[in-house]
């Protein structure tokens, strides 16, 4: 495939396919241009419930699809939002489209052939109870904005998956879009999607919106919110900044490229979801200094799931999912406090209370099991990873004599397999750590991670100098002078 002409030829396609938009007339004829992928998405001020697609497909075989991923819990999946659903081809006859299964639809068209969809997606995701997360993670709509995942809106081509993918949208006047996408140099809101897997994978918010940008080395984060959260999303910028350049230096370094953090006050399911490049909120409450510790929490882990989940990312992912969301609490729950978020007690709190909510539901179910069933064994995988993480952390700074800790096995994870883009699997975790350490971690592994016992959680604690009793963890008064060398190597303000 020669790109440059390819996307040549899309942006030329895209330009009659905007003018037609522009004049909203329903009677639109196909794009009979170059063979080749885009969507053109409208989205009005007065319904902004419904978002608009006219798609341009390449069909290679009979089917078109959505996506699978976090359907569950919607009858008909993501296609059950999707209505009005008509093809043509490229003479502007009518195709034929009919429903076959659970998000697909067949076409009666000769194959390859180029259709043109149009369809609307009525955003409803946010009446659905889903069994992981909420409307954060799908689709919601508030006063002046409108929320969505790719993965909600466009339909695609089966077979297509690794076409590159331009998307333009038509916007009420001071309306914008806040995207991941990659900007299109000198077109107005268009953008491209490497895949159809990137165009899926990510949060987009259209409307009336508060935004901020802050540059570290080679990231652009983005954040945006609804047009009366300036101030919230300035002090969200301000404060997310510092934990990023931690977390990058801690690290070695920050992956490249955009990130857009899209956060609203609505009377949803309050929550958080990171995508490839995206991140979505739900606050109840504006965020402001006096709520800082919640929504402080929840960019902070978010936004470390940028390198641990899909930048080092794994193989398998329900066998580490205790990795990834314990080790990303950890993480966040470390510079949220060496950033200023919380205090020393604080932080100890939020020690105490994922262990507590980890022992709760331990000794059914291992660690490397319990991501089968992500939903359901939720706050064990959250308290039982971040606990792992605390101990190996303790660990390996004892026997390296504190010159090793966590951060050191996350940047040995993030040079391997981050950088590299090369997946990891649950055996290079140990490798990394016994590697860290110096010695053999195995046993560690084998009784907490692969089989039901309890990480003794009191046990560690007294290598820091730390008493964990009652549900508490607080700092022994007869601390010794290496237990205190040792906490000062954990909490590293
Ligand atoms: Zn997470």
């Amino acid at each position: 495939m020669h790109l440059f002409k390819y996307l040549s030829n899309l942006v030329a396609m895209l330009v009659s396919v905007v003018t037609i938009s522009a004049c909203s007339s329903k009677q639109n004829s196909p794009n009979t241009n170059s063979a080749g992928v885009n969507y053109v998405v409208t989205v009005n001020q007065d319904d902004n419930r419904k978002i608009f697609v006219e798609a341009n497909l390449q069909l290679v075989n009979d089917t078109l699809r959505m996506s699978q991923v976090m359907a569950e819990g919607a009858e008909d999946g993501y296609a059950g939002f999707v209505h009005d659903l008509q093809a043509t081809d490229d003479k502007g006859n009518t195709v034929n489209v009919n429903k076959a299964g659970r998000n697909t639809w067949k076409v009666s068209k000769q194959v390859p052939a180029l259709i043109h969809l149009r369809y609307y997606v009525q955003v409803g995701h946010d009446a659905v109870n889903w069994p992981v997360s909420g409307a954060f993670a799908r689709a919601y709509a508030t006063d002046k904005l409108v929320f969505f995942t790719g993965r909600t809106v466009f339909i695609a081509a089966q077979g297509n998956d690794s076409l590159k993918l331009l998307v333009k949208f038509n916007l009420p006047q001071n309306w914008q879009v806040i995207t991941p996408y990659k900007e299109v140099p000198g077109q107005v809101n268009t953008f491209t999607a490497d895949n159809l897997g990137y165009l899926w994978a990510n949060g987009n918010m259209v409307g009336s919106c508060a935004t901020k940008e802050i540059k570290i080395d080679e990231l652009r984060v983005v954040f945006a919110g609804s047009d009366d959260m300036q101030e919230s999303v300035d002090l969200m910028g301000n404060s997310l900044s510092k934990i990023v350049r931690g977390y990058s230096s801690a690290l070695g370094g920050a992956p490249k490229g955009k990130l857009v953090i899209l956060g609203s006050v609505a009377s949803l399911m309050p929550g958080g979801e990171t995508f490839n490049n995206s991140i979505s909120m739900v606050f109840n409450s504006p965020p402001s200094m006096a709520n800082k510790a919640r929504w402080g929490y929840l960019i902070a882990h978010e936004a470390f799931h940028l390198w641990n989940g899909h930048t080092i990312e794994p193989a398998d992912q329900p066998t580490v999912e205790w990795f990834v969301e314990g080790f990303t609490d950890y993480m966040s729950k470390l510079y949220a406090y060496r950033t200023g978020f919380t205090n020393q007690q604080d932080l100890f709190d939020q020690f105490a209370y994922s262990y507590g909510s980890y022992v709760a539901s331990a000794g059914r179910v291992s660690l490397i099991d319990a991501g089968q069933d992500k939903g359901g064994n939720y706050s064990f995988i959250y308290g039982g990873g971040l606990t792992a993480a605390m101990a190996l952390d303790i660990q390996c700074r004892e026997a390296t004599n504190n010159k090793a800790g966590f951060g050191e096995i996350m940047r040995r994870m993030y040079t391997d397999f981050g950088t590299t883009g090369k997946p990891y699997t649950y055996a290079d975790i140990i490798k990394v750590c016994c590697e860290v350490a110096g010695k053999d971690l195995s046993s560690f592994f084998k009784d907490y991670v692969e089989g039901t016992k309890v990480i003794p959680l009191a046990e560690y604690c007294a290598k820091a100098g730390l008493v964990f009793a009652n549900g508490q963890i607080t700092q022994n008064p007869g601390i010794s002078a290496a237990q205190a060398a040792l906490l000062e190597g954990v909490l590293e303000k």
